[in-house]
């Protein structure tokens, strides 16, 4: 019997670092909110039952309304409340999963080109290790910056990989790290690295640099390059039947 696979995705920020009224999750591109197509990845993939779907409390409205009907998700996709951090609202996201000994992927929202393969290959490497990610290898030079503008130091490349997501675990082992971290009061920018501290190992998969998180007005530039790049590709992959 194959095991169940819940998708949480956290789409719970302020989306200030973008500006503008409208929260980065919800501009648009190619058509349809940054975080549809996040969804939509997990929605349509095979391997992945029940999808969290955690969003500002104040926003649950109209996430149901742009976001999870226009997917005819029906009840395959709860909304779940944002919390202060983004690991406040993973954790939120992981107590709502009731399928304890099952595993769980976490994703950001604002990572909407996350495609089937790295979903895939985290599966099958959370299958193997209880707990894979996705990374990329470092390919710029390292430096250690002050806040004064200067560099302080180079650091080395050797072995260094950037961490995206979707990050896969274990169910157990992700709450009970999550409920570490809020007892020892430890702040982590990903799930992987709270599990991490506790001593287990985390496998890494190689991801894309296609699979990037929109943070600036600049990203959503390149997003939509893109998008436009991947259509672009595509109508000629199919003109040339390679496809
Ligand atoms: O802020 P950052 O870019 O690291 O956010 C990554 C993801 O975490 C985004 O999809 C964002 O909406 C989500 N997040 C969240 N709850 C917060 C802060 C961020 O779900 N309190």
């Amino acid at each position: 019997m194959s095991i169940m696979v819940s998708a949480i995705i956290v789409a719970g920020g302020k989306g200030i670092r973008m500006g503008g009224s409208v929260r980065k999750q919800y501009l648009t591109l190619g058509g349809c909110p940054i975080l549809e197509h996040a969804v939509r990845a997990f929605a349509t993939h095979d391997e992945i039952g029940r999808i969290f779907l955690v969003v500002p409390e104040e926003d649950a409205d109209f996430c149901q309304e742009n976001i999870l009907s226009p997917l005819k998700l029906g009840n395959r996709a709860e909304l779940v409340s944002g919390g202060k951090e983004r690991q406040d609202s993973v954790y939120n996201g992981l107590l709502a999963v009731e399928e304890r000994d099952d595993i769980v992927m976490i994703h950001d929202g604002v990572r909407p080109f996350v495609r089937h393969e790295q979903i895939t290959a985290c599966i099958s490497g959370v299958r193997e290790a209880g707990a894979c990610i996705a990374g990329i290898p470092a390919s710029d030079t390292l430096k250690y910056v002050n806040p004064s503008g200067h560099i302080e130091k180079t650091l080395p490349r050797e072995g260094v990989w950037l961490a995206q997501t979707p990050q896969a675990f274990r169910h157990d082992l992700i709450l009970n790290a999550h409920e570490a971290a809020r007892r020892d009061g430890y702040a982590g920018t990903d799930d992987a690295s709270l599990v991490e501290r506790m001593g287990k190992r985390v496998k890494l998969i190689t991801g894309s640099r296609f699979n990037m998180k929109i943070t600036t007005p600049e990203d959503l530039g390149i997003a939509e390059a893109i998008l436009l790049g991947e259509t672009k590709f595509f109508q000629k992959a199919y003109r040339r039947r390679i496809l």
